[in-house]
C-alpha cells in the first residue's frame, strides 16, 4: 500500500497490533464455540468473561453491566428501543447533532410507537443547553411523562462535548432514562461510568485501534432491559449469537492499551490538533474552526474559504495521498451534507472538512497536510493578469 497520511481517526482507526496479536489465538487455536462444554468451549468462554471483567474494571463499573455487541450502532439501537419498549419512555429528547445510529433510531421508534421526540437547544459551538433539557424534562415530568435523553459525549464531527455528570443529575432529578453514546470518548478518556449518571452507554473498539465490529453497551446496575436479537442464550440472554470471542479480545486489549496509554496520548494528539489550527489559521484569516479549544482533542473540524468546496478539498488532498472527511452543511451532486454542520446555523460559505488524530499522528503528517492545503487554497484564487 502506498504510505498515507491519515487524518480521519474519527471515522475509524489502524488496528493495534499487539491488539491483533491477542486475537490470533482465537482465531486459530482457542476456535471452541463458548456455549460448547467440552474444553476448548470452556477456555472460549472463560476469555470472554476475562475480558468482560476487564472492560469493567477500566470503566469503573461491575461486569454484569457489560454486554459485548457489534458496535456502537447496535448498542445505541439497544438502549433506545429498550427505553420506549420495557422502560415506559413515550417521549425522547435528544439533540439535532446526534450520530444517525442515534437520530435515525429515534425516527425509527417514533413511527413504530406511539412516542413524541424533542431535541435540546445547542449553540453555534455543538454545546447543550442544559437549561433547556431541565426545562424541556420539568414540563413532560409534571405531565406524567416518562422521558429517555439521548445525548452523546462528544460529537464525531466537531468534536463537542457534553458534561455528563451535569446532564446525569438533570435526568436523575426528573427520573428519565438517560443514555449516551459515547462511542468517541470510551478508549479516549478515563471514564468511570457508573458515576456519570447514565443508564445506557454505547461504545466501539474501532475508535481506539480495536477491530471493527467490536463495540459494548453499558446498563446501569438495576436497569430493566430487553434483547435486540433474539435467539440464543449468550450475553445473559440479551444479545443472541454465537460471541464474536477474537473481537471481544481485540475490543478489550484495544481498551486496555488506550487506557494504560491514555495521558500520553492525550498530550500527543492534544499538540497535533493545536499544531494544525496554528498552521491553518497562518496560512488565511478566513479559516474558522467548529472545534474549540475544550473540544475532544481527536477532531478538528475546519470551516475553508467562501467559494471552497469540501469535495474538491477532499479529492484533492486524497490525490496527495492524505485522508479526511467531509462535514459540509451544503448541498453538493446528491450529498445531503452534513446535519451536524447544518445545525450550528452558522450558514458557511466554504467548504467544512473534519481532520481527525490517533496516537500513530505525526508532527510530519501534519505539516504536510497543511503545506497540501496551502497549495490547494493557492491554486484556487483567481489569477490577476498583470
Ligand atoms: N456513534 C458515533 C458518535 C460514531 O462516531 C459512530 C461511528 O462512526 C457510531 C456511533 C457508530 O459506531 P459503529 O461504527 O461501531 O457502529
Amino acid at each position: 500500500m502506498n504510505s498515507i497520511i491519515y487524518l480521519d481517526n474519527a471515522a475509524t482507526t489502524s488496528i493495534d497490533p499487539q491488539v491483533l496479536e491477542a486475537m490470533m489465538p482465537y482465531m486459530s487455536d482457542y476456535y471452541g464455540n463458548p456455549s460448547s462444554g467440552y474444553s476448548i468451549g470452556r477456555e472460549s468462554r472463560l476469555a470472554i468473561e476475562m475480558a468482560r471483567k476487564k472492560v469493567a474494571d477500566l470503566l469503573g463499573v461491575k461486569p454484569t453491566n457489560i454486554y459485548f455487541t457489534s458496535g456502537g450502532t447496535e448498542s445505541n439501537n439497544t438502549a433506545i428501543a429498550t427505553a420506549v419498549t420495557e422502560l415506559g419512555c413515550s417521549h425522547i429528547i435528544s439533540s439535532p447533532i446526534e450520530h444517525h445510529a442515534v437520530l435515525h433510531t429515534i425516527d425509527h421508534y417514533a413511527s413504530q410507537f406511539n412516542i413524541t421526540s424533542s431535541f435540546v437547544k445547542i449553540n453555534s459551538a455543538g454545546a447543550v443547553d442544559l437549561l433547556d433539557l431541565e426545562e424541556q424534562l420539568a414540563k413532560k415530568s409534571e405531565m406524567g411523562i416518562k422521558c429517555l435523553v439521548s445525548l452523546m459525549h462528544a460529537n464525531n464531527e466537531i468534536g463537542s462535548l457534553l458534561d455528563m455528570d451535569e446532564a446525569g443529575q438533570i435526568c436523575s432529578r426528573y427520573q428519565a432514562i438517560f443514555h449516551s453514546d459515547c462511542v468517541q470518548t470510551i478508549g479516549h478518556y478515563a471514564i468511570n461510568l457508573a458515576s456519570a449518571g447514565v443508564h445506557f452507554a454505547a461504545a466501539s473498539g474501532h475508535k481506539f485501534h480495536g477491530p471493527k465490529g467490536t463495540g459494548i453497551l453499558y446498563v446501569r446496575e438495576g436497569t430493566s432491559f430487553v434483547p435486540l436479537i433474539h435467539g440464543g442464550s449468550q450475553e445473559r440472554k440479551k444479545r443472541a449469537g454465537t460471541e464474536n470471542v477474537h473481537g471481544i479480545i481485540g475490543f478489550t486489549r484495544a481498551l486496555e492499551l488506550a487506557m494504560e496509554n491514555q495521558v500520553n496520548d492525550q498530550n500527543h494528539i492534544q499538540a497535533l490538533n493545536e499544531r494544525m489550527r496554528n498552521q491553518l489559521s497562518a496560512l488565511s484569516p478566513q479559516i474558522s474552526f467548529n472545534s474549540t479549544a475544550q473540544s475532544l482533542y481527536t477532531v478538528l473540524s475546519v470551516n475553508f474559504p467562501e467559494g471552497s468546496n469540501t469535495d474538491l478539498i477532499l479529492a484533492l488532498l486524497d490525490h496527495e495521498g492524505i485522508c479526511a472527511s467531509g462535514g459540509s452543511a451544503c448541498t453538493s451532486g446528491e450529498e445531503a451534507g452534513s446535519h451536524v454542520i447544518a445545525a450550528l446555523k452558522k450558514n458557511l460559505p466554504g467548504a467544512t472538512i473534519r481532520f481527525s488524530f490517533s496516537k500513530k499522528t505525526s508532527e510530519k503528517d501534519i505539516d504536510t497536510a497543511v503545506r497540501a492545503i496551502g497549495n490547494i487554497l493557492e491554486s484556487a484564487k483567481p489569477r490577476v493578469s498583470a
